[in-house]
């Protein structure tokens, strides 16, 4: 089935559910990240669907706004990127795999070296096809994740002198625990990234771009700025931990609405939904909402999140399905095309990802990347 072209259909004969992402706030957003750590450069991060907000689209706005650099984690997301038109550089993230270099190659994605092999995959790949390699090596500070660990670095790093066919344009290294309040951790893995940069001190080298800073490291460790930061969930205006000071100003750029299909009285003894979890011992007036699981609206929320209805919050009852739920007015009134608020804000009342995650026992991160493509997007720009 090939996609819908949501431009030629009016929205009023599709299900009436989608996300909002308001353009304008990611551009403050980013404005206000940018200020925080200049002279440092920003490297927006749109991995997982651009945190759900869209990847093209977003890359797209970032490209305009003047983001330096994006990044993604993997290598079908980087050529999602070109196939889209987007020139601005585009580091991969996540390890790779030897026998796709030659697509990052072609396709002038840069490559993230994790180790020595890794080098070497590039190196000898980027020769055959005498196609230069733009690289990032990656040092492992403390997460036990990928890249060479910071006290065999040196290896790494004299192997990359050598190479010529590869570009080293930047030495990089991700934070475990930069989003809490003890940050003793966080501080190690900075001492251990500056150690392991002094190799280029000792040999009067200039470094390649250094970065390290997530979101995290953005508004708790302004000496973890480097060259460049590398912003994710603050881009998207939500805060990476109930802990981590907010030094900078961000606000969300998502909402995700639907409207109400079916309005009913369900009389007591008459349970609502599978399992027959849920039912009231008096009259109650019940609407049903044309969102379920399958779009990311995570079962685990079923008896505990709440919607916002005309100004006016409501719970979700008994168990959500795949592709509907039920919410309780009780005496509230409600008609159907009334819109219903799943995440955003409404009047003085608001529903964040913050809340979603709590109620399904959950991050942000994971709320927000899970809203499924079968929802559309629609952007604003005001
Ligand atoms: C996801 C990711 C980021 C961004 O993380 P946030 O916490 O969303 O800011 C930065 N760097 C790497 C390597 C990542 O994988």
């Amino acid at each position: 089935m090939p996609p819908i072209n949501h431009a030629t259909i009016t929205q009023d004969v599709l299900r009436p559910t989608l996300v909002e992402v308001n353009l304008a706030r990611l551009a403050e957003n980013l404005r206000a990240i940018r200020q925080k750590v200049a002279p440092a450069k920003v490297m927006t991060i749109l991995k997982a669907n651009a945190y759900g907000h869209g990847l093209v689209e977003v890359a797209r706005w970032m490209e305009q706004q003047g983001a330096d650099y994006l990044g993604v984690a993997y290598l079908e997301e980087g050529l999602l990127l070109r196939q889209n038109g987007i020139r601005l550089p585009v580091l991969v993230l996540g390890g790779i795999i030897g026998n796709q270099v030659p697509l990052f190659l072609q396709n002038d994605l840069t490559l993230t070296a994790s180790s020595l092999e890794k080098l070497e995959q590039i190196e000898s790949a980027a020769a055959q096809l005498g196609l230069p390699a733009r690289v990032h090596l990656k040092i492992d500070t403390g997460m036990e994740r990928i890249g060479v660990h910071y006290y065999s670095a040196a290896g790494l790093l004299e192997a990359s002198l050598k190479c010529k066919h590869c570009l080293i344009e930047g030495i990089y290294s991700h934070f475990a625990n930069a989003d809490a309040a003890d940050l003793s951790h966080a501080r190690l893995q900075l001492e251990r990234f500056n150690e392991v940069l002094r190799f280029y001190e000792r040999r009067s080298l200039p470094a390649p771009l250094r970065h390290i800073a997530n979101s995290a490291g953005i508004l708790q460790l302004p000496e973890s700025y480097f060259d460049l930061a590398r912003p994710g969930i603050l881009l998207y205006g939500v805060y990476p931990s109930p802990e981590a000071s907010r030094t900078v100003a961000v606000r969300p750029a998502l909402s995700w609405k639907s409207r109400v299909v079916y309005f009913k009285v369900v009389l007591p003894g008459h349970p609502v939904s599978y399992g027959s979890t849920w039912q009231s011992d008096h009259p109650v007036r019940v609407v049903t909402v044309p969102v379920g699981y399958g779009d990311g609206y995570f079962r685990s929320l079923s008896g505990k999140a709440q919607v916002l209805i005309n100004g006016r919050q409501y719970p979700v009852i008994g168990r959500i399905c795949m592709d509907q739920m039920m919410v309780n007015l009780e005496m509230g009134s409600a008609y159907n095309g009334d819109e219903v608020i799943l995440l955003g804000e409404a009047g003085g009342a608001a529903i964040t990802v913050e809340h979603l995650a709590e109620w399904a026992g959950t991050i942000p991160y994971e709320i927000l990347t899970n809203i499924n493509t079968r929802v559309p997007r629609v952007y604003l720009q005001g």
